[in-house]
């Protein structure tokens, strides 16, 4: 099974992923903590990717459809996409990637989510270096013991969101009409608690629920 998942910043797309990933075997490429690692590494592509990042900035295609190739293996048995692709041309490069590989999409997820609880979990999220888990403040708080080592995401301030929002909703309207003319678009509404958004997940999955239409 491939699929990809698309959601604002927020919207619980990781955290969908690492369910969906454990549930049916899939491979999880994320290119944000792809990004973020190479960030921290310091290598050819963090330093270049390092700016957009922090500005909370799309990496340019290339760069990110790069990164994407180098981690697509002949013998893949099904993956998951978080946060990629974002753009129309991603989407596009990203059909063909697949096309070589006798790869098929079964389904993207758009997990959606109003602007302002999108605003509030960003600012509210904090992540283990340790575990890597993410904890937000207000709905998913944190044993206290932990507390004093958690970090909170360079991008994850009010107006880098805000920018992010933008971004997101400027790119999303084409990579949506592309999957829906492909009636691959599964919309999942994603303000609720995260297990009731990955088990409506996996209904619209079992039902071969598409839009065809928004
Ligand atoms: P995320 O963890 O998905 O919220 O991504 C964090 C940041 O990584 C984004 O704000 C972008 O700067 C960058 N990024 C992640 N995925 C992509 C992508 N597919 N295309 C361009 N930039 C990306």
């Amino acid at each position: 099974m491939n699929l990809i998942l698309i959601g604002a910043p927020a919207s619980g797309k990781g955290t969908q992923a690492n369910h969906l990933a454990r549930h049916f075997s899939l491979k999880n490429l994320s290119t944000g903590d792809m990004l973020r690692r190479a960030c921290a590494q310091g290598d050819e592509l963090g330093i270049r990717a390092n700016t957009y990042l922090r500005e909370g900035q799309l990496v340019p295609d290339d760069l990110v459809v790069q990164l994407v190739l180098d981690r697509l293996e002949e013998n893949d048995q099904g993956i998951i996409m978080d946060g990629f692709p974002r753009t129309l041309a991603q989407a596009e490069k990203f059909d063909i990637l697949l096309e070589q590989r006798n790869m098929h999409l079964d389904g993207v997820i758009l997990i959606k989510v109003s602007d302002p609880v999108l605003i509030k979990r960003s600012t509210d999220r904090r992540f283990d270096p340790e575990t890597g888990r993410i904890y937000n403040l207000h709905f998913d708080p944190p044993p206290d013991e932990i507390l004093a080592r958690l970090e909170k995401r360079e991008d994850d301030n009010e107006e880098i969101v805000k920018e992010r929002l933008r971004i997101y909703k400027d790119q999303t309207t084409a990579l949506i009409t592309h999957y829906q003319k492909k009636n691959l678009l599964t919309p999942v509404e994603g303000s609720r608690m995260p297990e009731e958004v990955f088990f409506s997940i996996l209904e619209q999955l079992n039902h071969g629920q598409r839009q065809t239409e928004q």
